[in-house]
């Protein structure tokens, strides 16, 4: 008898989920750290401010006063009517509170609107790159992502075009992120809308990940949820703009019915989200709040503005400026023949600078592309894009 182990009993599907190449860099940044080597984090997705102060007081009031009990499935009503508040006021579009529902993460609303719409053997289509818990996901659930490759020629995003020519049958949701994780790129509006006429052509469902809204720098900060509600749902966030990723909550937007339905499917998978953390982001939206993310925004930006001519000058391929997240997608260097999976490992061991391969993201362009985080103050950025200069001039 074959001896078997504990993971060779697991699904196929919880078999195939891949590990991120950046937890393996980030575990071997942190031995090096511990045998007192300096390194320059550039590979971190999450903001490096603290969560604002407001958040943090009515966070601890919550806990004070014994907010600890489940809220409803849908979230508490109070916050849903302060996102749909914070809708108009912001974006000016005007949405009923009970299309909102609150999730942990940005994430928990991804697999409820995935349960929702599809099943095992639909097809769905994604960019590459994209976030990789989109595939991951996607596929644990046995629906087949289908990548379609997008490069600068169209911001790298998916238009209209590109969907069409890559639509096979079972294609049951297009799913885009704006602004997009790695690329930081935005889609542009008439881009959007023709999207979305093609999924309500194709009788198809449009994702829109918004949950690097709030974070854009040189576009108006727009939401896709005006476009319509038919067959529209938009993923959003408290962790990036609002920063606070550890409190894991987010939300959903989408047809009231179907949210409805998702509520339901909420109580039966987790129940309700995080109950203090709730109760914290209702100071989210105060105007105090709102003034220290705005700081932080421009922060973003002069990070952006700073990083992006100094990794041009060293050749990185950037040739359009991304308008928002906290990330550069950056094509490598002309004539520099490694991988970018070697090139990560390498310039982790021996410049001290910690980033993202490609693979993350995708397989298209993967082994000739890198992620940039700028989730570093300036002199940090400085100190990375000095020490991958020098790097870059031995090898
Ligand atoms: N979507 C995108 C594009 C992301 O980059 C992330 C986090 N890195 C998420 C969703 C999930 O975020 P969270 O669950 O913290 O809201």
């Amino acid at each position: 008898m074959t001896p078997t182990t504990a993971v060779s009993r697991l699904s196929g599907q919880a078999r195939r989920v891949e590990p991120f190449h950046v937890m393996r860099l980030l575990a071997r940044a942190g031995e090096l750290e511990a045998l007192g080597r300096s390194i320059v984090h550039m590979e971190v997705g999450e903001p490096d401010f603290p969560t604002p102060g407001p958040i943090l007081e009515a966070g601890r009031r919550a806990l004070a006063d014994g907010r600890t009990r489940y809220t409803s499935a849908g979230g508490l009503p109070a916050l849903r009517r302060a996102i749909a508040a914070y809708y108009v006021e912001r974006y000016d579009t005007p949405v009923a509170p009970e299309r909102i529902l609150i999730t942990p993460g940005a994430s928990g609303a991804l697999q409820l609107v995935f349960l929702a719409l599809l099943e095992a053997g639909d097809r769905v289509l994604i960019c590459d790159p994209s976030y990789p818990c989109y595939r991951q996901v996607l596929q644990l659930m046995g629906v087949e992502p289908i990548a379609v490759p997008v490069g600068s020629d169209t911001d790298y995003q998916l238009t209209a075009t590109l969907a069409e020519a890559a639509w096979v049958p079972g294609v049951r949701a297009i799913v885009v992120a704006s602004p997009s994780n790695p690329t930081g790129s935005s889609i542009a509006p008439e881009v959007l809308t023709e999207l979305y006429a093609l999924c309500r052509d194709r009788g198809a469902a449009l994702v829109v990940d918004e949950i690097y809204q709030g974070l854009t720098y040189d576009i108006p900060d727009r939401t896709a949820f005006s476009l319509g509600s038919d067959d529209l749902y938009v993923i959003n966030s408290f962790s990036k703009y609002f920063g606070m990723t550890g409190w894991r909550l987010g939300w959903l937007a989408g047809p009231r019915d179907a949210v409805e339905v998702m509520e339901r499917m909420a109580q039966n998978l987790f129940i309700a989200a995080n109950t203090p953390a709730q109760y914290a982001a209702l100071a989210a939206f105060d105007p105090a709040t709102i003034e220290i993310l705005e700081t932080r925004r421009l922060a973003f930006q002069r990070r952006r503005d700073r990083l992006l001519p100094a990794l041009r000058d060293l050749g990185f391929g950037i040739p359009v400026q991304p308008s928002g997240a906290f990330y550069l997608y950056a094509r490598l260097p002309e004539g520099l023949e490694i991988d970018s999976m070697t090139l990560t490992s390498r310039i982790l061991e021996e410049a001290g600078v910690a980033l993202t391969p490609g693979h993350d993201f995708g397989r298209h362009a993967a082994g000739r592309h890198v992620r940039f985080a700028y989730t570093r103050e300036i002199e940090d950025l400085d100190e990375g894009v000095r020490r991958i200069g020098d790097w870059l001039a031995r090898v």
